[in-house]
């Protein structure tokens, strides 16, 4: 899967390019697509990004980001005919072709070659190349050493930076998962040396809620996180009336679960989220507890030891009970976490 010689030669000649990332991009999808994106164009190739669904308002002012076509219903026609015309697919920052919904039949039909680049564990092989790493920090980093490894460093510049800074700075959870390696802040330094500003990026991206999301976060630590020390565990819960009634857009929701999380004394956490067709869940933990595991053994999900995802078919208030009914399971390991 390391096949950075054989994407370094397919990108010789001007190619017409696409690049897609998962559903409900965050900084880390939406940073290395547009920082793939404008280190491409610089190589003279033609392209575009794709995403399966849009995105919060906070990565809007990403450079390049006019030019993202987000799939909706009635540009379905042109996104297929896109794929079908293109030479080259990148799939970026997800491993299961499912993440990336209506979108993944068409890049399994496509003609075009594929290629994965990304940090997460067990990649499905939909690719025909791929540039993966599990102990990536995150796909922006990676994007950063495809383009070291191909000897174009100096083609980073600050719009570009900015990109992958963004994408870095928020899989790092601003610089203090464990992910964050000497490496990392070297990849920092080039990138903060290219003039980028960074705290102007830090507040486009966590200072810039809307009063509707920060209203929610009240109410939602209010009324709706449940703590239960006998297992080390915090949780959310919201409902599809919640949702409207603080009129939650995509993205409002994310890092929610992360407060649970900090309560102290905890270490492992889960939202439930009603997406209408589904339930979504996304756990955090952490230590040594895997909410992987959790995630993959109960909820059909999976991802990282500390950061998972899952989903359920079940109501809202069946999930929760599930989750209630797993936990016991889980007690020992929880409460050795520190
Ligand atoms: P989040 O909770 O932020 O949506 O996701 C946390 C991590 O878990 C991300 O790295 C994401 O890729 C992974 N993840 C979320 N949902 C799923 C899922 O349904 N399946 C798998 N395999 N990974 C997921
Ligand atoms: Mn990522």
């Amino acid at each position: 899967m390391q096949d950075i010689e054989a994407i370094g030669d397919l990108l010789k000649q001007p190619q017409s390019i696409l690049i897609t990332t998962h559903q409900n991009p965050d900084a880390d999808a939406m940073g290395s697509s547009l920082g793939l994106a404008g280190y491409l164009k610089k190589r003279g190739h033609r392209v575009t990004v794709v995403t399966p669904t849009d995105y919060s308002q906070n990565l809007h002012w990403l450079p390049g980001n006019d030019e993202v076509i987000a799939f909706e219903e009635k540009a379905r026609v042109a996104i297929s005919q896109l794929m079908d015309e293109v030479d080259i697919i990148f799939c970026l920052d997800f491993s299961s072709i499912e993440r990336i919904r209506e979108l993944g039949q068409m890049v399994r039909q496509s003609r075009a070659k594929k290629i994965l680049v990304d940090h997460h564990l067990e990649p499905e092989s939909f690719t025909d190349l791929g540039y993966w790493d599990p102990t990536a920090a995150a796909t922006a980093q990676l994007i950063f050493y495809l383009i070291d490894k191909l000897g174009d460093l100096d083609l980073i510049d600050m719009s570009i930076a900015e990109c992958l800074y963004a994408g870095l700075m928020t899989d790092t959870g601003s610089f203090r998962h464990p992910s964050t390696t000497g490496d990392v802040h070297r990849m920092a330094a080039f990138l903060v040396d290219r003039k980028i500003n960074v705290s102007n990026i830090h507040r486009q991206i966590y200072d810039n809620v809307s009063l509707e999301k920060l209203r929610m976060l009240g109410y939602v630590l209010n009324e709706k996180l449940r703590v239960l020390p006998e297992y080390k565990f915090a949780y959310i819960t919201l409902s599809d009336s919640e949702l409207k009634r603080f009129r939650s857009k995509t993205g409002d929701t994310e890092g929610l679960v992360n407060y649970a999380l900090s309560v102290d004394g905890v270490v492992g956490a889960a939202i439930l989220i009603d997406r209408g067709d589904e339930i979504r869940l996304s756990f955090r933990s952490i230590g040594d507890f895997s909410v992987r595991d959790l995630a993959s053994r109960h909820f059909n999900g999976g991802g990282h030891r500390n950061a998972a995802g899952g989903r359920s078919r079940l109501s809202l208030a069946e999930t929760e009970d599930w989750l209630l009914s797993v936990l016991p399971m889980y007690q020992e390991q929880l409460l050795e976490t520190h």
